[in-house]
């Protein structure tokens, strides 16, 4: 299997405006939209700009400020969803996990004693995203 950046990835799809998401943060080097099968309420992906397959090609300098974006992402969802904790997530080619080939670091906010859904395990309704996506972004842009 080639290791190489497809630019048909979903997310540098949605990067293109070609498939839509439910953005809550963008500037001019990341966006931040809902993973729409949360594995809990408020999972957000944080992306590069720049295409890159996963950790094992990003710029480091890209790297660096996609964990920038996260951190504040992080800090968003815990007061938004007033959350225990936060759970930070990364996977780098199939081996790790990984299934989309653009890199995205998962934030997902964490209840005490909740675990979380298995990956891909549950579709959120859309009006729920909507809602949980301008709660975010209204805190992003304060
Ligand atoms: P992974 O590559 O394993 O780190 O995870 C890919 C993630 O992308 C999964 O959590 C999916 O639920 C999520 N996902 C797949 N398609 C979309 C999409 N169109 N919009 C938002 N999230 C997506």
């Amino acid at each position: 299997m080639s290791d190489a950046y497809d630019p048909q990835n979903i997310f540098a799809k949605i990067l293109r405006g070609e498939l839509p998401a439910f953005k809550v943060y963008e500037d001019d080097r990341a966006l931040a939209f809902l993973d729409i099968m949360p594995r809990c309420p408020g999972h957000t992906l944080v992306i590069p700009k720049a295409p890159s397959r996963n950790i094992l090609d990003i710029d480091p300098d890209d790297l660096a400020y996609v964990a920038k974006i996260a951190q504040k992402v992080a800090r968003a969802g815990k007061a938004v969803f007033k959350a225990d904790g936060v759970t930070v997530q990364q996977f780098s080619e199939p081996a790790g996990g990984q299934v989309v080939f653009h890199l995205h670091v998962h934030v997902i906010p964490r209840h005490e004693g909740e675990p979380m859904k298995p990956a891909a395990s549950f579709k959120e309704d859309m009006a729920v995203l909507a809602q949980h996506a301008e709660m975010l972004k209204a805190a992003l842009a304060s």
